[in-house]
């Protein structure tokens, strides 16, 4: 079996307890790979190791220029093994071969966007009230910045955080999730013989409180980047508020796709069942509460359920299938159990409800597509966040009924409107609460486009020019042009 050492200072090493963990294949159910259970004295080495490539150089004492140039250099040597980190991806965390490609494929593209954004990171000359002063600023890099990162897109995730801290100048410890932690070692070494120098990124991997948090509490870390479950980011919060770290944090959502009786149906229906069903629903941005108008109400679930009925299930790594098994075998549970929490609520089950028997789905952890219908916006279901391809629909009257069933939660990250009329679009997506709002489309990214949560869904914003500013802080520097210092106890 595959063994993946830590990655520190640019050398693989073994942890120092020797601990593995097993990396299973959520296809077929067995394991595939082990990863280093790394603990405190790893991170320590690690921070360290950022911290001299921080403060020491070759990293910091680059131009801006040069730093941009090795990180286009990165993309080149992504897009060269796109396909095998593809299929690591998919052996890992079992999502389809098909949109993991064309997430690696895409991969590239942030390390080209932030390398050209590296060497445009300007100060200002803020027009003085004061005379006999000369003042400018400069925006200079955070340090050394903790990466946690989730499970179900390791590298897209990865990359929206590692391309920015990156051309910003930072240096960086990533821990990713202990079930997906191989295509992140791999990255990492590729990245090194693409000429990152030593101790620019390294990687811990292991269990949340034995790696994750020891990560968040060093003193050497300026920044925690997080991306998981909101409950995970509360804690990291307040333990990084303890110390003083800048935090940025993409959680949860609970995000409605909301249909008027006016929209484009065929068009609603495809984007109903990829906002939930895509990527067996395991994504941040699921669109997992379906709004529908009451006038609409019967037809539309029939035929999101005709569709849904039709998805393709097995082999992740077979091009036809649609719909891959659960990432892990406790989510595969938690799935489970909110099925049987929405049968308790009174919901009804007009598709799926149970885990796939199929023949194609193997030993794999696969949950049938579902749909309840009979959801009350207050039931369970409605309010947290399932992370499995389960949607639940609850009808509407009008625009205004909309609004407050689409904001009646309490995350806010993603939202899809569907209607034909343009002056609707418009009030919808200036009144729904959420990080962004989708019209006649779901599930679009881009990284030049920013993406970030509102209320539990997080705090600040990865993708676009904005993100760099998460990995800079300003410095106000003032040169005397005037007299020579005065009465020292007057402030002028
Ligand atoms: P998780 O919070 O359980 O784990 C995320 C990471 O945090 C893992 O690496 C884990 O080991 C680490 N961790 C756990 N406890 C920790 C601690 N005490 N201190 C430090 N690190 C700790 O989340 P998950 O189950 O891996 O991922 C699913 C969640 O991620 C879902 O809630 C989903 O919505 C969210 N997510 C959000 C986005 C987004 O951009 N908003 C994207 C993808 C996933």
């Amino acid at each position: 079996m595959q063994q993946y050492p830590l990655h520190i200072d640019g050398t693989q090493r073994r942890p120092r307890e020797d601990r593995w963990i097993s990396s299973d294949n959520p296809y077929t159910g067995t394991p595939w790979a082990e990863v280093a259970r790394g603990d405190d004295r790893d991170v320590d080495e690690a921070v360290r190791a950022a911290h001299r490539a921080f403060t020491e150089g070759p990293w910091s004492t680059m131009t801006a220029t040069d730093r941009g140039r090795v990180l286009r250099d990165l993309g080149d040597r992504i897009a060269q093994d796109a396909d095998r980190l593809a299929r690591i991806e998919v052996q890992d965390n079992g999502k389809l071969l098909s949109e993991m490609r064309g997430q690696v494929d895409y991969l590239p593209q942030w390390f080209y966007y932030y390398g050209g954004l590296a060497d445009k990171v300007e100060g200002t000359v803020p027009p003085l009230d004061k005379k006999g002063y000369f003042t400018f600023t400069r925006r200079e890099p955070v340090g050394v910045v903790a990466i946690i990162t989730p499970w179900n897109s390791p590298l897209m995730l990865l990359a929206w955080k590692l391309a920015p801290a990156l051309a910003a100048g930072c240096t960086v410890v990533i821990k990713p999730s202990e079930f997906t932690s191989a295509s992140t070692l791999e990255l990492v070494r590729l990245l090194e013989e693409a000429g990152l120098p030593p101790g620019v990124v390294n990687v811990v991997t292991g269990f949340g409180n034995e790696v994750g948090g020891p990560l968040v509490e060093h003193p050497l870390v300026t920044k925690v980047s997080f991306t998981g479950a909101d409950t995970t980011g509360r804690r990291i919060n307040e333990q990084a508020a303890r110390s003083l770290k800048h935090v940025s944090l993409e959680l949860g959502g609970k995000s409605p796709n909301i249909v008027f009786g006016d929209a484009d149906l065929d068009s609603a229906v495809n984007g109903v069942v990829s906002g939930i069903f895509a990527a067996t629903g395991q994504t941040c941005i699921a669109g997992s509460r379906l709004l529908v108008q009451r006038s609409i109400h019967d037809s539309f679930v029939d035929k999101v359920v005709d569709l849904a009925r039709t998805a393709r299930m097995g082999d992740p790594l077979d091009p036809h299938t649609q719909v891959g098994p659960i990432t892990t075998r406790p989510q595969f549970a938690k799935v489970l159990e909110y099925i049987d929490l929405a049968e308790q609520d009174g919901a009804r089950a007009v598709l799926g409800g149970s885990a796939a028997e199929r023949p194609e789905c193997g030993n794999g952890w696969f949950v049938e597509p579902t749909i309840f219908t009979g959801v009350a916006n207050d039931h369970r279901l409605a309010q947290e966040e399932v992370f499995g391809p389960v949607l639940a629909v609850i009808p509407f009257d009008d625009e205004h009924d909309a609004i407050r069933l689409a904001n009646d939660v309490r995350f806010g990250l993603g939202a899809g409107v569907w209607t034909s009329d343009v002056a609707r679009a418009f009030r919808m997506a200036e009144a729904i609460q959420s990080g962004t709002v989708w019209v006649n489309t779901y599930r679009a990214v881009s990284f030049m486009a920013p993406f970030g949560g509102v209320k539990d869904s997080g705090l600040g914003r990865e993708n676009g020019i904005g993100a760099l500013d998460e990995y800079l802080q300003t410095k106000s520097v003032w040169i005397n042009t005037g007299a020579p210092s005065g009465n020292p106890f007057v402030m002028r």
